[in-house]
């Protein structure tokens, strides 16, 4: 018999990002007990990372702004494929939470007139986003953190949920194990909000740090929840390329919102030169215009680094594959050329951008505030996820709920920088409040032993396979299989391929064996995230090879155009009864007359 530690709860949050910690406080400010289990230390989720900022209509920069020129925006940055009602519920809520987390006590960067400040970034038509330098994301937990400490949440830190127990269709608690002594633990709760972030780790290149490995949607999933809209992978067209041991890491779009530019090998602004119709009456044609938009002239066109991310990212590709990359294969990001414009520019950059540039200075021996940074794509989101409800965040499964980047519909086909700490507070509010409800409304859960039993056999099985592989030669190769083969620019050939590696690869992962024992074992702790990775890499290779067409984020080389058979679908995906993974098409939501009369307008 397996030994665990019992715990109960009536709301169990997984995740101590800025999605799972805003549930937190939502659920226990309305009385219920809660804990939140956390894969690392409290206050080290990705949410930390985040540089540029929160979108938010507050219209403190620009009055032309308000929730219907957001919401257009980001139903046109999704491609129209975004769950409408979620993008209206975020557009409105988002600036009512960011002055909440204001009244919290975060602070902000301030007007003349000491209003939250707004900076312009790729999509939004106005300066929208809410920020503290470029380390927005560090005082957003430092804000929720303190505010949820003194409600009285119990926090689990460093402790890996593996599996989510069920008591007949509803969801009845987790079990997982503490990362230092390997002990399991058990968490009984009538609801469970899941908010564990994105799935970088399936690629080589990523900006997400090692906690990254799709448990959420992997775990929701098994559990019998909806996957969706998982061909939408983000590339951030802005990673450093170089030193090799930093490539990936991210340069927030906070450089070209504050005027940074990008240059090929000749010193070519290639941007220029590939401006997509959509964006034609919006985008400045000369250098001039640009820059002024960066400094707020509101007459002035945005700069077309500042187009999609999807768009900018494949510029670069396109420059690198032509020969006119930079030396270490990405392009270069010019912040100090804007010395001809402002005297003291190079403090004004250390102001704006101090962790771009500690980032730069200790890591690749570069003053930003001199030279021109060397950048390449580098995976960075996602947009698909669990399937939820917009108004609720409860996913097909009664009593579990998804928030933050784990959870899909708000972003549809691309997300525009900015709207995924909005996003974390809007429905991460939203999913605690609803979550609590639920478990008020229904009666107690049983947990069945011999579900714990088996949980704790499987997730013991490598340590007693005396010979196999090891995990870390899996993961490296899913990682470069996922970048190869499922990358930015996608085939069908490739994509078969990978599709016919997975098969494999899970065979691998059933066979691996990790040495000694439990205590603080990174081995172990990797052939565990493996079933995960493994199971998110081939719901979005699936989802790829069935959108045999571009939009948004995925791109098909041999389908490079959108196509309109494909313009209201979304690809779902749902674990079947024989335990194989089943895709299906499954229409839109249709956007209704109100809002599509705001979209009309807007353009
Ligand atoms: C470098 C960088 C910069 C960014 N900048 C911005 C920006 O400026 N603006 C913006 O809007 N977005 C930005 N983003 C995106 C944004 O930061 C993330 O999408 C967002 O923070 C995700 O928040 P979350 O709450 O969903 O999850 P996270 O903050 O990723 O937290 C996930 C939590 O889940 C836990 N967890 C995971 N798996 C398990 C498990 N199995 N068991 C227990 N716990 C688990 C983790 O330990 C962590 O506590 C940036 C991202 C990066 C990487």
């Amino acid at each position: 018999m397996a030994e665990y530690e019992t715990h109960q709860h009536d709301v169990l949050v997984i995740g101590a990002g800025g999605a799972g910690l805003r549930a937190a406080i939502e659920a226990s400010a309305a009385g219920v007990s809660v804990g939140v289990v956390t894969k690392s230390l409290l206050g080290k989720a990705h949410t930390v990372m985040a540089e540029g900022g929160i979108a938010a209509a507050l219209a403190n920069v620009d009055d032309r702004d308000n929730w219907k020129v957001h919401f257009a925006d980001t139903m046109r940055g999704g491609q129209y494929l975004n769950n409408p009602r979620m993008a209206q519920l975020h557009a409105q809520e988002a600036p009512a939470r960011v002055r909440e987390l204001e009244a919290w006590g975060a602070l902000f960067d301030r007007t003349q007139d000491g209003r939250i400040l707004q900076r312009n970034f790729g999509g939004h038509k106005y300066p929208r986003l809410a920020h503290v330098g470029d380390r927005t994301g560090l005082e957003m937990i430092r804000t929720l953190q303190d505010h949820g400490i003194h409600q009285g949440i119990d926090v689990h830190m460093e402790c890996t949920i593996v599996t989510l127990l069920k008591d007949g269709d509803r969801v009845a608690g987790a079990f997982g194990y503490d990362r230092e002594r390997g002990r399991f633990k058990l968490f009984q709760a009538k609801a469970v909000v899941l908010a564990t972030g994105g799935i970088g780790r399936a690629y080589k290149v990523t900006s997400n740090s090692w906690e990254y490995t799709g448990d959420g949607l992997a775990l929701a999933y098994h559990a019998g929840a909806t996957l969706m809209d998982m061909e939408f992978v983000q590339f951030h067209p802005t990673g450093m390329v170089w030193p090799p041991s930093v490539r990936g890491i991210l340069v927030t779009e906070g450089v070209r919102g504050e005027g940074g530019i990008l240059l090929n090998k000749d010193k070519r602004r290639f941007m220029f030169d590939d401006i997509p119709p959509l964006y034609k009456n919006q985008t400045a044609d000369n250098p001039e215009e640009g820059w002024r938009y960066t400094q707020g002239d509101k007459n002035a066109k945005r700069p077309p680094e500042l187009l999609t991310r999807d768009h900018v990212a494949r510029c670069i590709v396109r420059e690198v594959k032509e020969g006119r990359g930079s030396p270490h294969g990405g392009v270069f990001l010019d912040i100090s050329w804007i010395k001809e414009k402002l005297p003291n520019a190079a403090e004004h950059i250390k102001k704006k951008l101090p962790s771009m540039y500690h980032q730069f200075k200790q890591l690749a021996d570069i003053d930003i505030t001199q030279e021109p940074m060397e950048v390449g794509p580098t995976v960075h989101y996602v947009m698909g996820g669990v399937r939820v409800d917009a108004d609720t965040q409860m996913s097909d499964v009664p009593g579990l709920f998804a928030a933050g980047e784990c959870g899909a519909g708000l972003h549809g086909a691309n997300r525009l920088g900015g709207n995924s700490l909005s996003d974390l507070l809007v429905f991460g509010k939203r999913a605690g409040e609803y979550a609590a409800c639920f478990a008020k409304e229904h009666s107690a859960v049983s947990v069945n032993p011999d579900e714990v039993e088996a949980a704790a056999r499987q997730a013991l099985e490598p340590f007693e396979r005396e010979s196999g592989e090891g995990p870390f030669q899996v993961q490296h190769d899913l990682q470069n299989m996922m970048q190869d083969w499922v990358g930015i620019v996608r085939r069908e050939e490739e994509l078969e391929k990978a599709l016919s590696q997975i098969p494999v690869l899970w065979e691998r992962w059933r066979k691996v064996s990790v040495g000694g024992n439990r205590e603080y074992n990174p081995g172990w702790h990797t052939a565990l995230d493996l079933r995960n990775l493994l199971t998110v890499s081939e719901a979005i290779t699936r989802a790829a090879l069935e959108r045999k067409e571009s939009r948004g984020a995925h791109f098909r080389d041999d389908y490079p155009a959108k196509d309109e058979s494909f313009a209201k679908v979304h690809m779902t995906i749902r674990k079947g009864p024989d335990g194989e993974m089943r895709i299906s098409r499954e229409p839109a939501s249709e956007i209704p007359a109100d809002l599509q009369q705001i979209i009309e307008e807007m353009k």
